[in-house]
């Protein structure tokens, strides 16, 4: 192959990567050799130079379907700065342009579509006009069913290889499971794939989930730890989309809002002005974030609990794309945990509701436990977390104190005992309450010993220890659409009162995100005039501040302080391109710095 030897070259010739991520280079090679190609890398893992590189590298058209029209402009655009010659066709676009555009596209590398453009014969007719390297399929875990986002017109893809049988396929995804990677592979038709499968650990994301209480007070309190970042607000509903919208707002923040309620043209707005920065904080249902590209997301706040840890997941891994320190901070509370009970009555398909009901009963238990939360999301996606405490997650980093539960432990385990470990949950707090029902009196249960034993707990209280105690291992809970709450091997000793338990009560939260992954000392002043040029330039040809430069570009140039063309070149991040595009004026600003302020030589990079 004939760019194989200088691989690294290119990659930061056109896009000034001084090297490869881990995974990058293998996916790159094994696709310029042809090879279907089947990655799996968590957000920000880089997932996108996978196909670019191999698309200036490729005598042919590069294929990109990508889910969000939207988006595929910010692609374009910012690939162009690197000056790569591509293309989107979508709804947008005006008739003529798009015919315009079909009959020259010899003329570009990539060509950026979505996925119900398939279903378009006169498109695919076109497109087998011209000569095709590669078709990548970002988001590919919308093609099946088994993951959580499933989209219908994915399903059009499986044609790809009955069309063009000679073109290699690449499925990129964030998120999936062992069955949703097997699924990409059979629904897409691939033939012997190179398979990669990363690490899921984001080591810069510190993760952080409470129980909910005053959420006002809980947002006003973490946005005042981070003032100036930009960062997403999820909330289950577009209610309380709206709620928190108005609280930032009357809190004197900038913020969008952006869920299914809203016109095509405000939710294009509120992205737009997310993306360039011009709203840090945006307001948002689920609907938000699939494909952005923002690398400089600061923080993630769930108000609601997500339906699932693989969306928990997904929506978390858009902060910090650019591997600097990022927060993730979750509320929940049971209520979240019934309501989405009680949607799942209205799902049909049996096989679907009893996968659903699984997941989000795992988040819920997640989001209950004790352990580390790294430990627990990695063992989720059936990778090992080693490390005693991962030092950037609530559990390993706040302090919590130890409160004894033995004794509503005891009354808890008599009662399954005394139900012979034939109900559910709720009928369990029913009769540890005391309610009156019909249920109840039909099997007699009013007449337990253990009926009304616990009248002074809510019966979120009671659920909540109910699940510390599956949690931990001292109950368990059934798989099925019924499940039913036993005893375990350790339970006897908890009754006996020979085994103590304990669960973590928190206190006050530390301050502070993760640092240990980005210690690189910077100087702020100097960075502060940096990002001001990038903003003017950024400004000037009215695309975001990222693409000119990212944060950690620019961290390094004020930690090394390049003072020539060679110099500067040589931080991570500055191609070719953008040496001969900004490089005079960065140069300069970093100069006068250094004069100014006496800074010599030896601080500088040889
Ligand atoms: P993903 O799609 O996997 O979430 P992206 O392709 O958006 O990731 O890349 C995430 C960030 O990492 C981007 O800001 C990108 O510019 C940067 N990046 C990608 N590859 C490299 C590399 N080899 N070296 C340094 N930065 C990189
Ligand atoms: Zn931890």
């Amino acid at each position: 192959m004939l760019y194989r030897d200088n691989l690294k070259e290119r990659l930061k010739a056109y896009f000034g990567y001084n090297d490869f991520r881990p995974n990058q280079k293998g996916i790159v090679t094994a696709c310029l050799e042809g090879r279907d190609v089947v990655a799996v890398l968590p957000t920000g893992a880089g997932k996108s130079i996978c196909y670019q590189l191999p698309a200036l590298l490729n005598p042919g058209l590069t294929v990109v379907i990508s889910p969000l029209i939207s988006l595929m402009q910010d692609q374009v655009v910012s690939l162009a700065k690197n000056g790569l010659s591509a293309a989107f066709l979508n709804s947008s676009l005006h008739q003529s342009d798009m015919e315009h555009l079909m009959s020259h596209l010899g003329e570009h590398k990539m060509l950026y579509v979505a996925p119900e453009r398939f279903a378009n014969a006169d498109f695919l007719q076109r497109l087998g006009q011209v000569p095709i390297s590669l078709f990548a399929i970002d988001e590919a875990h919308c093609i099946s069913q088994w993951g959580h986002s499933f989209r219908p017109d994915y399903r059009q893809l499986s044609l790809l290889k009955k069309i063009f049988p000679k073109t290699p396929v690449m499925a990129l995804t964030a998120t999936a499971t062992k069955e949703v990677e097997t699924d990409i592979v059979s629904q897409l038709a691939m033939k012997d794939p190179y398979m990669v499968r990363a690490s899921f650990d984001r080591p810069n994301l510190t993760f952080r989930i409470y129980p909910k209480e005053k959420v006002e007070k809980q947002v006003l309190k973490f946005l005042a730890k981070h003032p100036n970042e930009s960062g997403i607000f999820y909330g289950a509903t577009r209610n309380g989309v709206e709620q928190i919208h108005s609280v930032l707002l009357k809190n004197g923040f900038k913020a969008g809002k952006y869920h299914a309620g809203l016109s095509d043209s405000e939710r294009s707005r509120a992205q737009h002005e997310f993306i360039y920065g011009e709203t840090p904080l945006m307001a948002a249902t689920v609907a938000f974030g699939m494909g952005i590209h923002k690398p400089d997301i600061r923080f993630i706040v769930h108000l609601d609990m997500p339906r699932s840890i693989e969306q928990y997941y997904q929506e978390v891994g858009r902060a910090g794309r650019d591997g600097l320190p990022s927060e993730c901070m979750m509320l929940y509370s049971a209520q979240e945990f019934r309501i989405y009970d009680l949607f799942l009555k209205e799902v049909a398909d049996e096989t679907v509701r009893r996968m659903t009901k699984a997941k989000t009963e795992k988040i819920y238990s997640f989001c209950q436990s004790a352990a580390c939360r790294r430990k627990e999301l990695l063992r989720y996606f059936g990778e090992n977390y080693e490390a005693a405490s991962c030092e950037g997650c609530d559990q390993c980093l706040d302090d919590t104190d130890l409160v004894d539960i033995g004794l509503a432990a005891q009354k808890i385990l008599s009662c399954v005992y005394r139900l012979e470990e034939k109900y559910g949950v709720k009928h369990l707090i029913d009769v540890l309450r005391g309610v009156k029902s019909k249920a109840i009196f039909d099997k007699g249960h009013d007449r337990l010993s253990t009926f009304n034993l616990m009248p002074e707990c809510s019966e979120g209280e009671l659920r909540d220890t109910i699940f510390a105690l599956i949690q931990k291992g001292f109950l368990e809970r059934t798989e099925g659409e019924y499940p039913v709450v036993k005893w375990t091997p350790l339970s006897r000793s908890v009754v006996r009162g020979e085994t103590p338990v304990k669960i973590r009560k928190k206190i006050e939260a530390k301050v502070g995100v993760r640092k240990k992954t980005f210690n690189l000392q910077y100087n702020q002043h100097l960075f502060q005039e940096l990002s001001q040029l990038r903003k003017n330039y950024a400004q000037e040809m009215k695309v975001p501040a990222f693409v000119v430069f990212g944060d950690r570009t620019l961290m390094e140039m004020c930690h090394y302080y390049p003072r020539t063309r060679p110099a500067l070149l040589l931080i991570n991040g500055v191609s070719a391109g953008k040496l001969e595009k900004y490089g005079t004026e960065f140069l300069k600003v970093i100069d006068q710095y250094c004069v100014k302020h006496n800074i010599g030589e030896t601080a500088q990079r040889r």
